[in-house]
């Protein structure tokens, strides 16, 4: 480590909160699947920002994009209207087959809208007594990280110091759609769940657990809530994730990270219209939420996906690393899972930790992190070259095999 780095380093930490452990690298430009670090090494970035740099890093459509609208105007409050948001709104709806959009920031924003559309629908339409409504959420999931959100999160360390906990969840295992029937009471007003769980270790149910949720939600009346913050914009390989197990449709889907394009915060919630009317003006709102800027980078990165057909790129290469990583048999390796280019290559305990194989692909020039301590997840930009990708898992594999020789001996 130079003393460049070394420097950017110790001034994060002593300066900087202690929230993340980052790898000891300090990335100063990004471009396509790559990028460089402050000594001008070059990275094949198999991250991606939890699947929020899906286009790839500074899109030249979506930064052109961004340029244009910089130009005209950037930010103007939702006291008025914008032509972005409005253009933004019908194509987010239409895309989905759902009715009505509510744009904010953060995925985390994204998700407490959501709950809180939920609740309102509740008390309005499903009648439920005031203050009694409950949601249903899945053990091991990730939805962000406020206190509302961390209040129904099994992970003891996003919880611990953060207490009083809000009231009103419930928990069902992932997978289990019967939980979830046995789980649901009349005040049950929605089961907020992720297609696949990403921060969890990109855990996928078993077939058909969505048709059984979205049959379960109607039966009940109850609102079927997706997080597709990661899994959605053709990450998984369809448009969205809920696209796999046909004739399923949310009643509200959730949406963040690649809606940016990688150069913005954005996000979505977007639902039925019977859902989305129970807002009322003033009841919910966001300072920078529906931004022109904003909006004008997320019409322009949808757009991308679906005209260079993004989704059908992440199926096609997704399995095809999937089937060499699993044809390696490399030791070490206790499961590969995948849906598109969402991978996850879970490691047996001897490993010491997926960061150890991080660590040691950081210095062959591949950038990866550990989910839940023994799973690396892979995630590179749809569009990446096919031949860098292959490049990389075979480093992915040979690192493997390397790592687990020095720890079984
Ligand atoms: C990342 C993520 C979130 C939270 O998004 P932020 O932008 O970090 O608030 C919510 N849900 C899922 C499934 C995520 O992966």
């Amino acid at each position: 480590m130079t003393s460049r780095t070394q420097d950017v380093i110790e001034r994060s930490e002593h300066w900087g909160a202690h929230n993340y452990h980052p790898l000891p690298v300090v990335l100063t430009k990004g471009q396509g699947a790559f990028v460089w670090d402050i000594e001008g090494k070059k990275y094949l970035d198999m991250l991606s920002c939890y699947s929020a740099l899906s286009h790839g890093h500074c899109h030249p459509r979506i930064l052109a994009a961004a340029q244009k609208q910089m130009e005209q105007i950037t930010l103007t409050s939702r006291a008025f209207h914008n032509v972005p948001y409005a253009e933004f709104c019908e194509k987010i709806s239409r895309l989905s087959g759902l009715d009505m959009a509510l744009p904010m920031n953060s995925g985390a924003e994204a998700v407490e809208t959501a709950l809180k559309a939920a609740r309102a629908w509740g008390y309005r339409i499903k009648k439920v007594p005031q203050d009694k409504a409950r949601i249903i959420a899945a053990k091991g999931n990730f939805h962000g990280r406020t206190i509302a959100i961390v209040s129904f999160s099994t992970e003891q360390a996003y919880r611990e110091p953060f207490g009083p906990m809000a009231p009103g969840f419930d928990m069902v295992p992932f997978g289990d759609a019967d939980a979830l029937e046995n789980a649901i009471t009349p005040e049950t007003v929605a089961f907020l769940v992720e297609p696949i769980q990403g921060e969890g270790g990109i855990i996928i149910p078993p077939d058909g657990y969505l048709k059984r949720v979205r049959e379960i939600c109607t039966k009940h009346n109850v609102l079927m809530m997706l997080d597709e913050v990661q899994t959605g914009l053709a990450r998984t390989g369809k448009m969205f994730a809920f696209e796999h197990e046909p004739g399923v449709k949310p009643d509200v889907l959730i949406l963040g990270k690649a809606l940016g394009g990688g150069l913005l915060p954005v996000s979505a919630c977007v639902g039925t219209r019977e859902v989305m009317s129970t807002f009322q003006p003033g009841e919910h709102g966001s300072t920078f939420g529906g931004m022109p800027l904003s909006m004008a980078v997320a019409n322009e990165a949808l757009d991308v996906l679906i005209q260079d057909e993004l989704a059908e790129r992440s199926a096609r290469l997704g399995a095809e690393v999937v089937a060499r990583l699993r044809q390696a048999k490399a030791p070490g390796v206790r499961e590969i899972r995948g849906r598109g280019l969402l991978i996850g290559i879970e490691f047996e305990d001897f490993m010491g930790g997926a960061m150890n194989v991080a660590q040691a692909l950081m210095h062959k020039g591949v950038l990866a992190k550990d989910t839940r301590v023994n799973t690396m997840r892979l995630a590179p930009a749809l569009t990446i070259d096919e031949s860098d990708l292959f490049e990389a898992v075979d480093t992915v594999i040979a690192t493997i095999r390397q790592v687990a020789s020095t720890k079984s001996s």
